[in-house]
């Protein structure tokens, strides 16, 4: 049974994935770490919350963090310290927090992904492939991303490293143009547009539950446990890395 520590449990993305962590028969919860413990943790979860992250970081044989971007180096370093593997999920990380999971990947495994749906993993390659195909050709690229009026940045990281799978797959030949809409709760759609002159080729990636991130973040964890020190992506869950 593997023990996943869960980082910002009080979160959207921690609760649910503590949920995906209960309904699974491969591990159990090892425990969460929050900012501020609130009573009713201790009468109503059965294990423990704490803000002491590295009490919960060396009792876990694997760590997911759903938290802010300037927590994750300080996490991550402990993580090394403990010899414990790493999934962060956690996005807008500047230049120093994504060193700081690369440095730590000289000692432990660990797991990077602004977007932790495996599909959309599938998705990126598929772009990917199409880029190259049509790379030579007249074709233009745009990405589009639809979120909820909440979020800040635009494009998303989403739409970014779709982006970035089209300019790879056509080894640059294909640069594309971003557009984003901000409006009430839509979780995330992203679609990249190959529209040549009266056609139009288009891979569209919906998400209408934020389980699948949990699911996916936990499914990445489970498969890290087991992996040798580094740096993955989901990707490499998917045994699909370029
Ligand atoms: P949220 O605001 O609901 O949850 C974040 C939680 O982290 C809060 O409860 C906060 O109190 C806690 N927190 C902040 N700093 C902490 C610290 N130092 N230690 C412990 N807990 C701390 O946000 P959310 O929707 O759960 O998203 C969390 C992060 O995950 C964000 O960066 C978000 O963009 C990202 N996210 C990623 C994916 C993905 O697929 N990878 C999907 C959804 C959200």
């Amino acid at each position: 049974m593997i023990k996943v520590g869960v980082l910002g449990y009080s979160g959207r993305m921690g609760r649910l994935i503590a949920d995906e962590i209960a309904a699974s028969d491969a591990c159990a919860l090892a425990g969460g770490v929050v900012r501020k413990v609130k009573p009713e943790y201790k009468k109503t979860e059965g294990f423990l919350v704490t803000t002491d992250a590295e009490e919960i970081i060396a009792a876990s044989d694997v760590v997911i963090d759903f938290t802010t971007a300037d927590a994750v180096p300080n996490y991550v370093r402990l993580a090394a310290k403990h010899g414990k593997p790493f999934v962060s999920g956690t996005t807008g990380l500047d230049t120093k927090g994504l060193a700081a999971l690369k440095e730590a990947a000289k000692k432990i495994p660990v797991l990077y992904a602004a977007n932790t749906s495996l599909s959309l993993a599938a998705m990126k390659q598929i772009a990917a492939l199409a880029s190259k195909l049509l790379g030579d050709f007249a074709y233009d690229v745009a990405i589009t991303d639809e979120h909820h009026a909440q979020k800040k940045d635009a494009p998303s990281g989403t739409a970014k490293a779709l982006g970035d799978a089209v300019i790879a797959g056509s080894q640059g030949k294909k640069k594309p143009a971003y557009s984003s809409i901000r409006a009430g709760s839509i979780v995330g759609e992203h679609e990249v547009i190959f529209a040549g002159a009266g056609e139009v080729v288009r891979l569209h990636h919906s998400v209408t539950d934020r389980r699948v991130f949990a699911k996916g973040a936990l499914d990445a964890a489970l498969w890290l446990a087991k992996k040798p020190a580094g740096f993955y992506g989901m990707d490499d869950v998917l045994g699909i890395k370029a």
